[in-house]
């Protein structure tokens, strides 16, 4: 077995809106070619540049701000600190002219204001793109072409990449998504059989033994305070959504609702009663997915669509279970590490053993599986065993089979948003039906996520994020 293991930082990163696979991903993507020609010296000679977009990427980029992710990409942003004001000013410059200074980033480090530029600049822009919706590379459908050439023809360089899910990227001939994997783990799994069984022998929880695995590339307090910084940025993505107000982006006209249930809840529930736990969770699951939309910053968990999910049931954790809501700080901070650490030791399942990807397999590798992934959370911070915590992550993914993923106009609000908040309300329920039982049930985990892999795999392409079927063909955009 190979002793290796995908962080915790890996499944959580921090990002931007509206897609990780969609946005996130090609931009990697884009930022990765460019900085290929920068290590080989060859930007500056660069005179003119393609990208070709193929399968799901060109199906449904425009919803999803595919295009635009990608100039800024080769602009030189990332999505860990993108400034998205200066990149949208950027991008909105790039639409007037059609041009784009490579790597001209505005930075700090390079003296602000966009200067000085790294690069030539270059006719490239979301107009001059070509799509191929209907041409699926064999790797996987999220393919994205990048060729430079030089003044004279020839070619400096031609790469191309896959946004596989959860924002990785892999180019093609490469084995792996990178990514910061792990590498010589103490506990290695590559089952949820595994998982436990390795937990069980070395006596410690499941959140415990991720951790152990994480040591090999952080210490402690840096994976506490990695978590903890996650946290704080979930905890901002859902304040700037609650001041958000209209309607979302794109032809659909979707108003915001989080900012108005806010104010209700907060007038309707000031005492934090239990009667109004699953409103506050569809609150939360309400405004990340709504923020992520507007193309704000947000934690992929484990994707972007799914975004909503895991601070939703975090949200439940921290307020209403009665162990943690009046614990003080110290207390509080533990449960909610090995809340993240537990829902990734899932996390990794899925990607090891499926997907995540809502274009390879359908909406059951998303939501389903950040669904799966918040109940095995919830499951450790109630305490639960092992088994237990197996059990809660099956339930959820049970009842998440065969979802399918059908984003009307290609944009990532219906059905995204409401569904994150259903999944959620999945992941407290499993959670809470794992807890009755003493850990020992009929259909394990990783039957559960065979079965997501074989029923994504038999899916109609209709059904993996083209919106070429389901509600996208039966809801009319207007
Ligand atoms: S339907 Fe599901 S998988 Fe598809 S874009 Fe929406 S959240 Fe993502």
């Amino acid at each position: 077995m190979n002793a290796t293991d995908i962080s915790v930082f890996d499944l959580f990163s921090i990002g931007v809106g509206p897609s990780s696979s969609h946005t996130v991903g090609p931009m990697r993507a884009a930022n990765r070619f460019v900085t290929e020609l920068i290590d080989a010296g060859a930007l500056e000679r660069v005179a003119e540049l393609s990208v070709d977009l193929y399968g799901s990427l060109a199906a449904t980029g425009a919803g999803h701000g595919t295009m635009a992710a990608t100039v800024k990409g080769l602009a030189g942003w990332e999505p860990e600190s993108i400034d998205i004001a200066a990149a949208e000013r950027q991008l909105a410059e790039n639409q007037a002219t059609g041009r784009l200074v490579l790597a001209g980033r505005p930075s700090p480090a390079r003296g602000g204001g966009g200067e000085p530029a790294t690069g030539p600049e270059v006719a490239v822009s979301e107009a001059a793109m070509t799509l191929r919706p209907l041409t699926v590379l064999e790797r996987h459908t999220n393919g994205v072409r990048f060729r430079a050439l030089d003044a004279g023809g020839a070619v400096l360089d031609e790469r191309t990449y896959f946004s596989v899910g959860g924002g990785f990227v892999v180019e093609e001939g490469e084995e792996a998504a990178d990514g910061d994997s792990l590498a010589d783990v103490p506990h290695p799994y590559d089952s949820a059989e595994q998982l436990v069984s390795r937990a069980s022998e070395a006596g410690i929880s499941i959140a415990r033994l991720k951790l152990e695995n994480e040591l090999t590339a952080r210490s402690e307090r840096e994976v506490e305070e990695g978590i903890l910084a996650i946290y704080r940025v979930m905890r901002e993505c859902i304040g700037s959504s609650l001041e958000r107000i209209g309607y979302l982006p794109g032809e659909l006209k979707v108003r915001c609702r989080a900012g108005q249930w806010h104010r209700d809840l907060l007038r309707e529930d000031a005492g934090k009663s239990a009667e109004y736990a699953i409103d506050w969770v569809n609150l939360i699951a309400l405004a990340v997915n709504e923020e992520n939309a507007f193309g704000g910053r947000v934690v992929t968990a484990p994707t972007n669509g799914a975004a909503g999910i895991l601070p939703a049931v975090l949200h439940y954790a921290m307020n209403y279970l009665p162990g943690i809501r009046t614990a003080g700080r110290p207390a509080r901070e533990r449960a909610l590490v090995d809340f993240f650490l537990a829902s990734a030791a899932v996390g990794a399942l899925y990607k090891k053993r499926a997907s995540i990807s809502g274009a390879e397999v359908g909406c059951q590798g998303e939501v389903g599986s950040a669904s799966s992934m918040a109940a095995a959370g919830l499951a450790q911070v109630m305490g639960g065993s092992s088994q237990q915590i197996e059990n809660a992550a099956e339930i959820a993914m049970e009842h998440n089979l065969g979802l399918t993923c059908d984003p009307v106009g290609g944009l990532v609000q219906i059905p995204c948003i409401e569904r994150n908040a259903m999944a959620a309300a999945k992941a407290v329920n499993a959670a809470k039906i794992a807890l009755r039982g003493d850990g020992e049930h009929r259909v394990s985990l990783d039957q559960v996520i065979e079965t997501m892999r074989q029923t994504g795999a038999d899916m109609s392409a209709r059904y993996k994020e083209t919106s070429r079927g389901g509600l996208a063909v039966n809801v009319v955009e207007c």
